[in-house]
């Protein structure tokens, strides 16, 4: 059995993500910060696609952390073969007001957690000659957002991540891909004021909110079989916004 491991997995666009690799048969590892409760709801909804399922607190941003993630998913699971980097953060504000704690906790976890699991996963996958490696970036990454200098910077750097890294592992049977999301229903998104929400709505050609699931149908399709001839690319997934 294949085993799946989705950073930030407790809630929102991964939790979704964790419970459709569970239904396509993976064995699911997931990690979370801080929201027990959910990381367990969401290892329950795993469970009852009959696969193996386990959860670990680890924060994406502490080489040692994820040192530790990847050795007990190993010792409990077996190597990681689909690594979904998708923990992620915002602290939004404009650059004049935008501290520099806000801008390094941004890229400590966005960018720097996916840079640490990536890192963690490739050898076992190289020693496979299979692995996949899915990044969630955001639309923000590739068209920039006013108030988002610090979320924009990392998630722009982590395409330029995805497409260096599948370069270098390519030969080794690992892709490298990214999806970006544009405007998802969930906690991240909830917070926004109405007219912001709004005014996204208007920018969205499909002419709804994305959900969940829309994202969990691309990083499905990235882990599977039918992916094997694509990597270093962005996949937006924005309704065309
Ligand atoms: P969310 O509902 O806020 O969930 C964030 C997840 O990340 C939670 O599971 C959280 O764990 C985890 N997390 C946060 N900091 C962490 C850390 N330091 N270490 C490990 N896990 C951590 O967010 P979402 O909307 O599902 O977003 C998921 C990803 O999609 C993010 O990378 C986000 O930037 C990206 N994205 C979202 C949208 C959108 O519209 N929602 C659009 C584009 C891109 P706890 O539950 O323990 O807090």
């Amino acid at each position: 059995m294949s085993v799946a491991l989705i950073t930030g997995g407790s809630r929102g666009i991964g939790s979704v993500i964790a419970e459709q690799l569970a239904k396509d048969g993976f064995d699911i590892a997931i990690c979370y910060s801080g929201n027990e409760d959910a990381a367990q709801k969401t290892i329950e909804a795993c469970k009852k696609h009959g696969v193996q399922a386990m959860y670990i607190k680890a924060d994406v941003s502490k080489a040692d952390d994820v040192t530790a993630m990847f050795t007990q998913v190993k010792e409990l699971l077996g190597p990681v073969d689909v690594l979904v980097n998708n923990a992620g953060i915002t602290k939004d504000g404009l650059l004049l007001r935008m501290s520099e704690e806000d801008f390094d906790k941004v890229i400590d976890i966005n960018l720097k957690g996916t840079f640490f699991c990536t890192k963690a996963a490739i050898k076992d996958m190289m020693k496979a000659r299979h692995g996949r490696i899915i990044n969630i970036t955001s639309i923000v990454g590739v068209k920039g957002n006013a108030g988002q200098a610090n979320y924009s910077a990392s998630k722009a750097g982590i395409i330029g991540f995805t497409k260096s890294v599948a370069r270098e592992y390519g030969a080794k049977g690992v892709t490298v891909n990214a999806i970006a999301p544009g405007f998802i229903q969930t906690a991240m998104t909830d917070e926004l004021p109405e007219e912001v929400k709004k005014s996204y709505l208007s920018q969205i050609p499909l002419a709804r909110f994305g959900q969940a699931e829309d994202v969990a149908n691309a990083a499905v399709f990235l882990a599977s079989e039918k992916a094997s001839y694509i990597t270093g690319q962005v996949i937006e997934v924005t309704g065309g916004m």
